[in-house]
């Protein structure tokens, strides 16, 4: 079955409403294994409805409309198909006494208007609204489902969750459920990945696989409709070990957690604590790490030394190692280690991670943009420093650097280096 999701409200089409509805849906009907196609979104106006939905027709089974239930005079969903579909506008009176009900216990005095919201498409099943006052609608004309939901998100979700997806699972058959599991990877670029994984991505049917990039990550959705999860199980564990073979060393998940916190459980997993010292980074390394819940049983703490004088009065770094002629800089292999072995220090930690380097938008010390130190200090181990040139802009070089940081953190970590 292949659906169009069609949202209604000119609301969303001058941009002043985001149409999160047509992501929920969206993300709904995948779920059931309906397939979606288009999504589309028209204004409150009758003729261009109606345009939509006649295009609609032509590329989709099952049309899911949001939006245009209420009482206003500018919430046409219902007159618009009805009239396409020469079908007349009833009174449901379960609804009518509803509304009737709400508006005399609250003693307020109800106009003409709020009767529309009782209005269905003859014949149609109506979908119980249990958080509003606007009737859904469902029904099949010649062969495509129609479901009309309220464009309120509090009342659209329940609705669409509890009756429409039943009337949909009736008419549609359709037993399959679609199972996905991302993989997540690290240190290497979409299209590296894309590159090692081609043959499988175009020969894919099912289950299919897809990448996304992500700021300093790569993930890989892998789907398949079954009936079961064990079934499901079985076609994707099969596809992640065909990835794995391929690309499994910078695989650092499977599922949807950022990198940071997959270093956060291999601390923990060993009992190992870690603390920060950084520059270019202006503290995203901590933020990033803090952002992990429960991370204070494995982050001690970090420090932000953004000027020399800084670094010199918190960490103790001589100035002569910072500045003057012939000193190597704050930007420099020997200042990242000298950060991350006195915070290490300082804290008493395992692994003392430090970042400086030049975010710009102009050059520092003479050095590039995008020029980055990181060192990881480690209890009883050499230091290890790393140099990076990144690319991007000002913000992007400094979550890129962060990111690097932690994917060695995780490289060292996983393979008990
Ligand atoms: P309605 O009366 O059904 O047209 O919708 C009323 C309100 O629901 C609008 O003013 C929006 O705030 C919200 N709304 C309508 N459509 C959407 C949508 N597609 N996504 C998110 N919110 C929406
Ligand atoms: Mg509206």
């Amino acid at each position: 079955m292949r659906a169009e999701i069609i949202a209604v409200g000119t609301e969303l089409l001058l941009g002043q409403t985001v149409n999160t509805n047509a992501t929920y849906l969206s993300r709904g009907l995948a779920e059931m294994g309906i397939d979606v196609y288009f999504q589309t979104v028209v204004g409150d106006n009758m003729g261009r409805i109606r345009q939509a939905v006649e295009l609609a027709r032509t590329r989709a089974d099952v049309i899911v409309f949001t939006g245009g239930l209420g009482p206003t005079q500018d919430d046409l969903t219902k007159d618009a198909l009805a009239a396409y579909l020469n079908k007349r506008i009833v009174i449901h009176e379960p609804s009518m006494a509803k509304i009737e009900a709400l508006f005399s216990a609250r003693g307020i005095h109800m106009v003409e208007s709020n009767r529309r919201q009782a209005n269905i498409i003859e014949g149609c099943e109506p979908l119980e609204n249990d958080a509003g006052l606007a009737v859904g609608n469902a029904i099949t004309v010649d062969g495509t489902h129609y479901v009309l939901l309220p464009g309120p998100p509090g009342e659209m979700k329940p609705m669409f969750d509890g009756p429409a997806k039943a009337w949909l699972r009736a008419v549609s058959g359709e037993e399959r459920k679609l199972y996905s599991r991302l993989l997540k990877f690290a240190g290497i670029g979409e299209s590296s990945l894309e590159q090692e994984l081609i043959d499988l991505i175009e020969r894919q049917s099912d289950p299919t696989i897809a990448p996304y990039a992500k700021e300093g990550e790569v993930a890989i959705r892998i789907s398949t409709k079954a009936l079961t999860e064990q079934a499901a199980a079985v076609l994707l564990d099969e596809a992640e070990e065909q990835i794995k073979k391929r690309v499994g060393k910078h695989m650092f998940a499977r599922e949807d957690i950022p990198l940071e916190e997959a270093v956060i459980r291999l601390l923990r997993a060993s009992g190992l604590k870690l603390a920060s010292a950084e520059s270019i980074t202006g503290g995203l390394f901590a933020e990033l790490v803090t952002n992990v819940p429960g991370s204070s049983g494995e982050f001690h703490g970090g420090v932000v030394t953004y000027t020399n004088a800084v670094k010199h009065k918190l960490l103790g770094i001589p100035m002569s190692q910072l500045e003057g002629t012939g000193a190597p800089g704050a930007v420099s292999e020997s200042t990242a280690v000298l950060m991350a072995e006195r915070i290490r220090e300082l804290t008493d930690s395992d692994f003392g991670v430090s970042l400086t380097g030049v975010a710009g938008p102009s050059e520092t010390e003479g050095k590039p943009v995008g020029l980055v130190y990181f060192a990881i200090a480690r209890r009883g181990q050499p230091t290890l420093v790393h140099t990076a040139q990144l690319g991007g802009s000002r913000s992007i070089i400094r979550l890129r650097a962060a990111k690097s940081a932690f994917y060695r953190l995780w490289q060292i970590l996983a393979k008990n280096e």
